[in-house]
């Protein structure tokens, strides 16, 4: 007897191998989809390692594939491959180029899919929704391919999208996991803490990739996490970055222009109220709220230390603010 979770589980498994023989398999697949993949220079061994597919136009291929081999509509539809509207079935991810996500140990639980051509009408990127197989808020995209080398590398890089992941592997770095486009949550934290604890955010040089690296920041640093931050020069994204170097040079500049966290945060915030009094006021109970959430104290001390300076004010005057703080929580 099967559970409800096995019957998805097979669904999702077999849907990943329709989507990579529609790829490599039909002629739609190697004009479309290969000739997508490849025309952003996506090599075919990343393919594979990552089980890129090719949803086809056809309104329900899948989903007849699928019955055809006695697989249920209704986990089809539970899974989110199907969608079912009374008499009325269509596939998802028709048309779409397929980024399979995994679970910890290598199950398929869900999808991405990519348009082909950017089109403002139509959403980019396609979901699976969530399920009792795929909850979004607990995994990370390429946390399979990466936890060997995350122990190995004792650091976690993390990126927005999925083609940030692929086009790092492909530069040889493999210690690497995104978010795909969503706040970070504890959960996901919480999986990148059982491999190392010491993670660089690296995110897309725009005002909103600033924004996206300092709210997972508190979060993290509360889980006794050691943050770095990247920000990639405006216009790049980890993706197109790593594009325009070497692999080794790619490493080599993250190790050279990650910052601090707390660095990172002081100079953003203080950038726009370096000359406002009641501004910088914010910033320094910002500052403080945010050191108060590392457990360790003697981490604690060193920022306390370094805040200091770069707010120019007391230690004691921080230290008075986080004891504050840890009172008012009493
Ligand atoms: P590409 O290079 O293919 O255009 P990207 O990965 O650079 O894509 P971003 O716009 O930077 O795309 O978004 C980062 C991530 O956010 C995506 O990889 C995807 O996981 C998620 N995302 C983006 N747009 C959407 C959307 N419309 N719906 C759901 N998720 C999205
Ligand atoms: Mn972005
Ligand atoms: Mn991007
Ligand atoms: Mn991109």
């Amino acid at each position: 007897q099967q559970t409800e979770r096995e019957s998805m589980m097979l669904v999702t498994e077999y849907a990943a191998k329709f989507f990579t023989k529609s790829l490599y398999e039909t002629d739609e697949g190697q004009s479309v989809g290969l000739g997508y993949l490849r025309q952003r220079g996506i090599r075919d061994d990343i393919i594979r390692k990552f089980q890129l597919g090719y949803s086809p136009e056809q309104r329900d291929a899948l989903t007849k594939q699928a019955l055809v081999h006695g697989y249920k509509l209704q986990y089809l539809e539970k899974t989110g491959l199907t969608i079912v509207r009374d008499d009325y079935k269509a596939d998802r991810f028709r048309g779409r180029v397929i980024f399979p996500i995994l679970s910890l140990s290598g199950k398929v639980i869900g999808f991405g899919g990519r348009i082909i051509k950017n089109d403002p009408n139509t959403a980019k990127y396609l979901n699976s929704p969530e399920s009792e197989i795929y909850h979004k808020s607990r995994i990370l995209y390429g946390i399979y391919q990466a936890r060997q080398e995350i122990v190995r590398q004792d650091c976690t890089y993390l990126v927005e999208g999925y083609t940030d992941v692929l086009s790092f592997h492909q530069a040889g770095i493999c210690n690497v996991v995104a978010s795909s486009g969503t706040a970070l949550t504890l959960e996901q934290i919480q999986l990148m803490s059982r491999f190392s604890h010491n993670v660089t955010f690296i995110f897309d040089g725009d005002p909103a990739g600033i924004k996206a690296s300092l709210r997972g920041i508190d979060m993290v640093l509360a889980e006794g996490m050691n943050i770095k931050v990247l920000l990639l020069p405006d216009g790049h994204d980890p993706d197109s970055f790593a594009k325009s170097m070497s692999g080794e040079e790619l490493v080599e500049y993250i190790r050279s222009h990650e910052t601090d966290f707390i660095r990172f945060k002081t100079s953003v915030l203080m950038q726009d109220s370096a000359n406002d009094p009641i501004k910088k006021a914010q910033v320094i109970q910002d500052i403080i709220r945010t050191i108060s959430v590392i457990p360790d104290l003697i981490v604690q001390s060193v920022y306390v230390k370094e805040c200091s300076q770069l707010l120019g004010v007391e230690e004691a005057f921080l230290y008075d603010g986080i004891r504050k703080l840890k009172l008012k929580e009493q």
